[in-house]
């Protein structure tokens, strides 16, 4: 189990294996992003990620039940790679319930409809989008390479596949934008309708280029109250069907959970406590990527 740099993977895949079949991001311009910017990009050799995975296999074998395809959006793999990575898993890990990884909505729409179900059936069952905005704009200023139409074809061509979207919202990186990119997140996220809806908050995280339009006054985070101000109203106007909300990664501010839009009132009201001072957010200095 070679690892190569520094590795990411969503909360909810804390206990999964992490192959690394790619390394680094095949995309690697979004403005508020630093986590691939020491790697450039290629595809790992094939060989060694099957070996990493049979060296896997013989240490963790059936306690395995979750395998995480790093790193930033190894959905854009060759499907070649893709079937090797999928079968060998399988073989590896006897209790192997779901494989996951990042995709960017590009990597979704360059596979066709026969080549998501045949992932999803060989097991790559949940795959984590972040259009961190709905907002064209933002979405255009932050550099993340498509637009909200183009996460909502992707997210239907993955969910007609079979496949479980976990849908990312970032708060605070619309800058100026602030209430524009909560309601516009808000209308993507039912779009999307994701199985699982996670809000992060942006950092400006230094030598980004959203460091840079900080520095030169082009860019600055909301207050905090504005940023908790975005979060209601997504969870306010988000109509998914049924999504399991969480805001429990380490950036946020208040962390909650609960089902969408089944929960959106509880959920409101917590985070109007938590606007007018009547619940204790988390403090800066424990807050993290
Ligand atoms: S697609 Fe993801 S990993 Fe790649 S640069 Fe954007 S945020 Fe970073």
């Amino acid at each position: 189990m070679r690892y190569e740099g520094k590795l990411y993977r969503p909360p909810s895949e804390a206990d999964a294996y992490i192959v690394q079949a790619t390394i680094g991001c095949s995309w690697n311009h979004c403005t508020y992003c630093d986590m691939y910017r020491d790697k450039s990009f290629r595809v790992r050799d094939l060989a060694e990620t099957l070996a990493d995975l049979d060296a896997a296999g013989r240490a963790f074998g059936p306690r395995v039940e979750k395998v995480f395809v790093a790193d930033g959006d190894a959905l854009v793999l060759p499907m070649t790679h893709w079937r090797a990575i999928l079968a060998k898993a399988g073989a590896c890990f006897p209790n192997l319930r779901r494989v996951s990884c990042y995709a960017m909505a590009q990597n979704v729409t360059e596979k066709s409809a026969a080549e998501l179900r045949e992932l999803h059936d060989a097991g790559l069952t949940t795959l984590y989008i972040g259009p961190e905005s709905g907002d064209d704009v933002t979405l255009r200023r932050i550099a993340k390479g498509a637009n909200a139409a183009e996460h909502v074809v992707a997210a239907r061509m993955a969910r007609e596949a079979g496949m479980s979207l976990s849908v990312i919202a970032l708060l605070g990186v619309a800058g100026d934008r602030s209430d524009e990119h909560a309601r516009a997140t808000a209308r993507l996220v039912t779009d999307m309708d994701p199985a699982f809806f996670a809000a992060l908050t942006v950092k400006v995280v230094p030598g980004t280029p959203l460091a840079r339009l900080r520095s030169s006054g082009r860019f600055e985070v909301p207050p905090v109250p504005d940023l908790l101000r975005e979060l209601r109203t997504m969870v306010d106007l988000a109509r998914p069907t049924d999504a399991l909300f969480r805001t429990n990664h380490a950036s946020n501010h208040l962390p909650l959970g609960g089902r969408l839009p089944r929960d959106r009132e509880p959920i409101v009201r917590a985070i109007d406590a938590a606007i007018e001072g009547r619940i204790r957010l988390r403090p800066e200095a424990v807050r993290g990527l």
